[in-house]
């Protein structure tokens, strides 16, 4: 019986021991398992295997309802090595590891339209993009006039974690100018308007028909003699044939 209770003393002795070096650690554990997240964001390069091109990554294909099985509505467009991302659906961002890309590689986002679904995960999105690239300037967000709101609610909704970033993971991963991100507005009521055109890239949007929903857009991608037209959510149009004319590929 002696015995025994020595043993039980022991064991008890042995897990508050354990537990203790635990908690000292925790903090440690924590930061060493998000900076080794960051590092293998980082070192994900699905683009280094790609040929020069275009080339388009369905990232989310849900819709509002939940479906284990598929992320909210998000594309993702690369151009040689530039990588674009149009929508940020619910989840969408956690694919980014699966397809083998960084983040931090993100140019630029297009937002179709402002439904919840093709929006909710923006600000998840610029926070993977901003550590994960360790950015010191904003993410680009092009949309049709609205976008400016969008964007000004996420980046007030995570003010506060902008900071904790800063000052849990240094300046290097997360440089305190390079959160949330910025809204690059067009005029939504041309049918079409070029938003980049730099004689490699061309992108353009387009109005569709999403109605109630106004103003909805669509993207067509130029990049050396191939494109893709991403129409987001819409009914069929004339002005969708129009715009996707000679695409290689219609999504
Ligand atoms: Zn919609």
């Amino acid at each position: 019986m002696r015995i025994l209770k020595w043993v039980i003393i022991a064991i008890v002795a042995i897990g508050a021991a354990l537990f203790a070096v635990a908690n000292l650690f925790k903090a440690q554990i924590g930061e060493r398992i998000f900076a080794t997240t960051v590092e293998r964001a980082i070192s994900t390069n699905l683009i280094a295997d790609l040929p020069d091109g275009l080339h388009v990554i369905l990232l989310g294909t849900g819709s509002p309802l939940g479906d284990p099985s598929r992320m909210g509505p998000s594309t993702i467009v690369i151009a040689g090595s530039r990588v674009f991302v149009i929508d940020a659906g619910s989840g969408s961002p956690r694919n980014f590891g699966q397809v083998g890309i960084s983040p931090g590689a993100i140019e630029a986002v297009f937002l179709t339209h402002f439904h919840s679904d093709h929006i909710d995960s923006l600000g998840e999105l610029m926070l993977q993009r901003w550590v994960g690239g360790g950015h010191t300037a904003p993410l680009p967000v092009y949309g049709p006039q609205g976008v400016e709101q969008v964007i000004e609610g996420f980046n007030l909704s995570y003010r506060q974690d902008h900071f904790y970033r800063t000052a849990h993971h240094g300046a290097d991963v997360a440089p305190p100018t390079g959160a949330g991100g910025e809204a690059m507005p067009f005029r939504s009521t041309a049918p079409s308007e070029t938003l980049i055109d730099d004689g490699e890239l061309k992108v353009m949007a387009f109005r569709v028909d999403h109605s109630p929903v106004e103003p909805a857009v669509g993207y067509r991608f130029d990049y050396k003699g191939r494109s893709v037209t991403l129409t987001g959510d819409t009914a069929r149009s004339p002005a969708i044939a129009q715009a996707a004319k000679g695409s290689d590929l219609l999504v």
